[in-house]
């Protein structure tokens, strides 16, 4: 244990039973725990989940935080309710971070995101193994077209490369992240999202399936077109080879460069139609509202923006989630508020913290 890092910051307490109570809080804690090197004990960890407790998803993300910066970390094991981690210094490198599930590999890289591009002066790569496209999760497709789209303005910069897709339950995916380290020059850099007024908006559709019929694809991407007939569509029919099956339905929306992907996993008793017609009722709702960001995103920006120099977007919906997250970092020392503008439109201030 660093006891010298005790007295200079006191261990801070995070109650992973608060507000959503989910794997967010544990997640956020540790990236502002290695960031802001501050050692941290939670407690409750995903006490609202029908599972609490790390499970694999979970570990890998406090074991890929451990790693990166050679922390001294008690109770990380299957099932704990409580960790204390206390971060060293974040080496960049090359890593492998592998759930032996299906789990979330976005969800993972999210963690170790920040550290490595904001306290590394090198660039890491990182190879992650599990799940790709996950329910209640960002699909891979999110963190490169949405996510590391709105990081690449804060100078958060990321290249993706996907071996294989892994779904849930087989898992099997691999995919390959080089993080580069946040210039001097876009340190300085003061970043605005500008306003998302332009209705000159397309979607590309994707619709991505493995070891189910054919027609599938088929008949979601002309379910879809037929409810957005007045949109601008670009479709693509992707058939692809994974352990077990697989298919997800994936829009990208963009409009006056801002790129929000809304996915929609295809399940047993969910037809094909009804798969289009769920993720149409999202599409239309967001773009109705004009929002910058989806309500996934917001959470998800919410770290990068308090520790990038802080600064606001819209979204159509503030999730608990959202408000979640902001309260992780207003224990750190950050703060996060929220205006209503209308019924389906929140602004989402963040402030800096020094990081
Ligand atoms: P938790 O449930 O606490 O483990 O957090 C789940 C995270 O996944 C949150 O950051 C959500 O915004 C994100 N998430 C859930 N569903 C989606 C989705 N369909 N697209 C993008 N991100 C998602």
């Amino acid at each position: 244990m660093n006891s010298l890092q005790e007295v200079a910051h006191p261990l801070l307490v995070i109650d992973g039973s608060v507000g959503e109570g989910g794997g967010q809080i544990l997640r956020s804690s540790l990236t502002l725990a290695v960031c802001l090197q501050r050692p941290i004990r939670l407690i409750n960890i995903r006490k609202k989940r029908s599972k609490p407790g790390l499970l694999r998803q979970h570990l890998t993300c406090v074991r890929a935080a451990k790693e990166i910066c050679g922390a001294y970390v008690e109770g990380d094991f299957l099932g704990s309710n409580e960790i204390s981690f206390y971060p060293g210094k974040v080496q960049p490198g090359r890593y492998c971070f592998k759930i032996s599930t299906a789990g979330s590999t976005c969800l993972v890289f999210q963690t170790v995101l920040l550290p490595l591009v904001l306290k590394t002066n090198q660039v890491s790569e990182i190879v992650f193994e599990g799940g790709t496209h996950n329910p209640k999760a960002p699909a891979l497709d999110f963190i490169t077209e949405s996510f590391l789209v709105f990081c690449k303005q804060l100078g958060i910069n990321a290249d993706v490369e996907l071996d294989r897709y892994g779904f849930s339950p087989a898992g099997g995916g691999r995919w390959t992240a080089t993080v580069y380290p946040r210039s001097d020059v876009e340190k300085n850099k003061a970043c605005v999202f500008e306003k998302n007024d332009d209705k000159d908006i397309n979607i590309k559709l994707q619709a991505v399936s493995s070891n189910i019929p054919k027609s599938i694809n088929f008949r979601e991407i002309e379910k879809f077109r037929h409810l957005a007939k007045n949109i601008d569509l670009n479709t693509e029919d992707k058939r692809i080879n994974t352990l077990g099956q697989g298919n997800v339905l994936i829009a990208t929306i963009a409009n006056q460069g801002y790129s929000n992907v809304l996915m929609q996993l295809g399940e047993h008793k969910l037809s094909a139609e009804q798969v289009a017609e769920k993720l149409y009722r999202r599409c239309s709702e967001l773009m109705e509202s004009g929002a910058q960001a989806s309500e996934y995103l917001a959470d998800q920006l919410m770290l990068p923006l308090a520790l990038c120099g802080g600064g606001e977007f819209t979204t159509n919906e503030l999730t608990l989630h959202a408000k979640t997250n902001g309260d992780v970092i207003k224990l750190f020392g950050g703060d996060v508020k929220y205006t209503k503008l209308k019924a389906n439109l929140w602004k989402v201030f963040v402030s800096p913290i020094a990081c």
